[in-house]
């Protein structure tokens, strides 16, 4: 492996790009690869904004100072750190100058192939380049984990996807369209379409709507504080453990593991979403999706309510906002026989305490190892943690392994 890179990292949203500005800080040497904020640029509606807070929207860099904060200062742009939420084109422009500043060796291609070779790693390059590294850092995110249940699924992608597929929901005026789900992303797209000239109702399978409280102030007393502290996913003990103690959470028992971390602050729309969604469109909660077909050019669907009757809804569109399930056979660019090596726990590789799998020198980052270091990983607040350990891990290899240098 004399010719091999120490690092390869596959992925440039918020965790490969704060690894990249610790690895490059480390002087670590390194290849990376992918899309800048591909998945906030393509797939996430425009219009949109975070619902994270903005001092939990930071990327991690070692010195602390490309926040969003000092971003939005930089160009002029409102920003609070908490209470005035994050417009989504502010975020990806935040992300895109982290990485001009601090990840400037990004090469924008593709990995289409990863294999293990030599006690590393070969990597094939959508530009039919290859490239050997001693070490892989998967932070690929969640674009390749879509989740689109049956029978949504089997209906054709003209008439029902996912809503991962829009960044655009113009495309939507005059049009009928139905959105499943409950969840932030479910009612913000809502919202945006029926602003945008969509005639737009909501399927949600739950008796009723869940909404964020508003913000909490933040010089509460000290009892109130005590009561229900606030952190950075959000407000609560557990929120609070989450978001503070992801090595802790690793020690939990495997099945609770895989339970909170799909569960755990589950779908709830915004304080600020609310206005935008009560009252201006229609809202059938207590119904799941129990036939799909394509219908006049749109779909109809089969319905069942709580109490057994049963209904049929129809509409030129239907966005299924069912959110994301990590699956590693799907991610679509590790070879056959290096996924059969990936130790998995429900469909997720399992990681040790620096994030590394069960194949030595492979790590994964982010949204994938939920699992193991629990809900922070599926938020941008995770990659502070994810990007110190596995930089420091890195750095320690990658010395043990320079040459001695000799005094004469
Ligand atoms: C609608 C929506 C709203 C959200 N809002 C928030 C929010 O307000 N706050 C928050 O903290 N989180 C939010 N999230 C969660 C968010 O997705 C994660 O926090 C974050 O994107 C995870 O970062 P990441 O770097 O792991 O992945 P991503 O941001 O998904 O980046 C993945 C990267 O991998 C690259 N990649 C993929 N395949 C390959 C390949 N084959 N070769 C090379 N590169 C590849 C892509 O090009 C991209 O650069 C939201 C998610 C969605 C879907």
């Amino acid at each position: 492996m004399s010719d091999a890179v120490e690092v390869a990292i596959v992925g440039a949203g918020p965790y490969g790009l704060s690894l990249a500005a610790h690895l490059n800080a480390a002087g670590v040497r390194f290849r990376h690869f992918g899309l800048p904020m591909q998945l906030w640029q393509s797939s996430m509606p425009r219009g949109m904004y975070l619902k994270s807070q903005g001092f939990a929207s930071n990327l991690s860099d070692p010195a602390g100072l490309h926040t969003l904060e000092n971003f939005c200062k930089t160009t002029g742009r409102p920003y609070a750190s908490y209470g005035l939420p994050v417009p989504l084109d502010a975020f990806v422009s935040y992300g895109k100058w982290f990485q001009s500043e601090l990840a400037p060796g990004l090469e924008e291609v593709l990995v289409t192939d990863l294999t293990r070779q030599d006690g590393g790693f070969d990597l094939t390059l959508a530009n039919a380049t290859r490239v050997r590294a001693r070490t892989a850092v998967i932070a690929a995110g969640v674009e390749h984990f879509a989740y689109l249940p049956e029978p949504l699924a089997s209906l054709p992608s003209s008439v029902c996807t996912h809503s991962s597929a829009h960044h655009d929901l113009t495309i939507f005026r005059g049009k009928e369209v139905i959105v499943v789900g409950a969840g932030q992303s479910a009612l913000e797209s809502a919202a945006l379409l029926h602003e945008n000239g969509a005639q737009v109702r909501v399927l949600v399978r739950k008796s009723s709507l869940a909404w964020n409280g508003e913000p909490l102030a933040l010089d509460r007393p000290l009892l109130q504080r005590l009561h229900e502290p606030e952190a950075g996913l959000g407000s609560g003990w557990n929120t609070w453990f989450y978001s503070n103690h992801p090595l802790m959470f690793r020690h939990l028992p495997s099945g609770t593991r895989v339970h909170r971390a799909r569960t755990a602050l589950g779908p709830a729309g915004a304080c600020w979403l609310r206005t935008r969604v009560e009252g201006q469109f229609p809202v059938l909660t207590g119904h799941v999706v129990t036939s799909a077909k394509p219908a006049g050019g749109g779909a109809r669907l089969g319905l069942t309510a709580a109490d057994g009757s049963a209904s049929e809804l129809a509409a030129d569109h239907v966005i299924a906002a069912t959110g994301y399930r990590v699956d590693l056979t799907r991610l679509p660019f590790i070879g056959a026989q290096l996924r059969t090596e990936i130790k998995t726990l429900a469909g997720s590789p399992v990681v040790g305490r620096h994030y590394e799998s069960s194949v030595p020198g492979l790590f994964f980052i982010g949204p994938a190892v939920a699992p193991t270091f629990g809900p922070v990983m599926r938020f941008v607040y995770g990659s502070r943690h994810a990007a110190t350990t596995v930089s420091g891990r890195l750095a320690g290899i990658s010395s043990a392994r320079a040459p001695v240098a000799v005094g004469r």
